[in-house]
């Protein structure tokens, strides 16, 4: 889960980062009042959910209120990076004396987490990073002793911080760090970190969460719910509602499987037969007829779906169970697809002789049933 910049904002601010006073808004309107307030210059930016805004228009300048209107109504409603505006954070616009970049990064390789820092912030940090890397300082944390004031000291005196701002940018990147264990980010980044007359400021905020870890941040969900939603389409929307593991994908054959390996599996053998997939769906392991007549009937009611190919290897999960499904969901919707099922283990004869019964042929190879709904589809 991609956290937008205002939201990072305001973890940020939880957490005592400073960041700029400002507000988040969808009306241009609410932008002129909110400039009027700051009564200043401000920035206008918008609110999506990835980077390199600046470079793309999506970060705009304005002296007066009016213009606060004006480039807020531009914004709202437009593009910016192929993805469309729907609000933008208005805040006062610092004077920047240089730009640092602060981030928290998982390192899969070493299991922990990366602290960088570096004088070189701001929008070119791609080419800092390719062209002089020396110039990135890291530190992998070992994550028994932690990230303790002496390494944060370290790591902003290497980045030229002095004085005053050595002790408050190393206590910005210890929240940071703290953040980032806390919260279970996967990325916690701030860029650019301004030095301004006011002291460290964190200009732009970034925080993507583990969604595999997204359980133990049900009042974050609660809080920040559009921004998980935003990369979704609709029927994927839909599908999470139910509780669906879900994705669409753009072709016909819709695919069910128990687990994301065979999932995986069923859809590239789909595709090595011709086929194409409509979408992944997995049942995940030990499902009750009454969620596979769920996935089922969400597979029929798609009419993109020609045909459905479900995929079984009953071991928690029982194949009478997922054979009940399948056929509470051909009742009680009425929709008529061909089905390929694929299916063995667990109460595997008792599946098959329900299936057999309800007219609906079963099969025992991945590859035989692939082949057999591609055919079905007269490829
Ligand atoms: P990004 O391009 O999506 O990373 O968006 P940022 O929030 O980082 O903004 C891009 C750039 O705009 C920053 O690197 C700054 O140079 C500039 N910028 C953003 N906010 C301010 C501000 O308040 N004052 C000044 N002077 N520049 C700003
Ligand atoms: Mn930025």
């Amino acid at each position: 889960m991609r956290l937008l910049e205002w939201e990072a904002k305001e973890i940020f601010r939880d957490y005592g980062i400073p960041i700029p006073n400002g507000r988040i808004t969808s009306d241009p309107m609410e932008a002129r009042e909110i400039a009027e307030e700051i009564g200043g210059p401000v920035v206008v930016k918008a609110q999506i959910p990835v980077g390199g805004r600046g470079k793309a228009g999506g970060v705009r300048f304005a002296e007066t209120a009016e213009e606060a209107y004006e480039v807020a109504k531009t914004l709202i409603g437009g593009e910016v990076r192929g993805v469309k505006v729907e609000r933008v954070l208005v805040e006062e616009k610092m004077d920047i004396q240089r730009e640092l970049y602060l981030g928290v990064v998982i390192d899969r390789g070493s299991r922990s987490y990366t602290v960088l820092a570096t004088s070189e912030g701001g929008m070119e940090i791609e080419e800092v990073a390719a062209r002089t890397p020396e110039k990135i300082i890291r530190m992998t944390i070992d994550p028994v002793e932690g990230f303790r004031v002496h390494h944060a000291r370290w790591m902003v005196k290497q980045i030229g911080l002095i004085g005053r701002d050595l002790l408050r940018g190393s206590d910005i990147l210890l929240r940071l760090y703290r953040i980032a264990v806390e919260m279970d980010a996967e990325l916690t980044e701030i860029n650019p970190l301004a030095l301004t007359s006011r002291g460290l400021i964190a200009v732009d905020a970034r925080l993507n969460i583990d969604d595999n870890a997204l359980f133990r941040h049900q009042t974050l969900l609660e809080r920040f719910g559009e921004s998980e939603l935003l990369d979704l389409t609709e029927r994927e929307r839909e599908a999470r509602k139910l509780g669906l593991t879900y994705v669409e994908l753009d072709g016909d054959i819709g695919i069910i499987g128990n687990g994301a390996g065979l999932t995986m599996a069923t859809l590239d053998t789909v595709q090595l037969y011709g086929g194409k997939p409509a979408n992944f769906l997995d049942l995940g392991g030990g499902a009750p007829a009454d969620r596979v007549e769920m996935a089922v009937s969400f597979l029929l009611a798609d009419p993109r779906v020609r045909a459905i190919f479900i995929n079984i290897l009953g071991g928690i999960t029982r194949c009478d169970e997922v054979a009940r499904g399948i056929i509470a969901a051909r009742e009680k919707t009425g929709v008529e697809k061909p089905m390929v099922v694929r299916m063995i283990g667990t109460q595997e004869e008792e599946g098959r002789r329900l299936l057999e019964e309800a007219g609906i042929h079963c099969l025992d190879s991945m590859e035989e049933a692939a082949e057999r709904v591609v055919s079905l589809l007269g490829r």
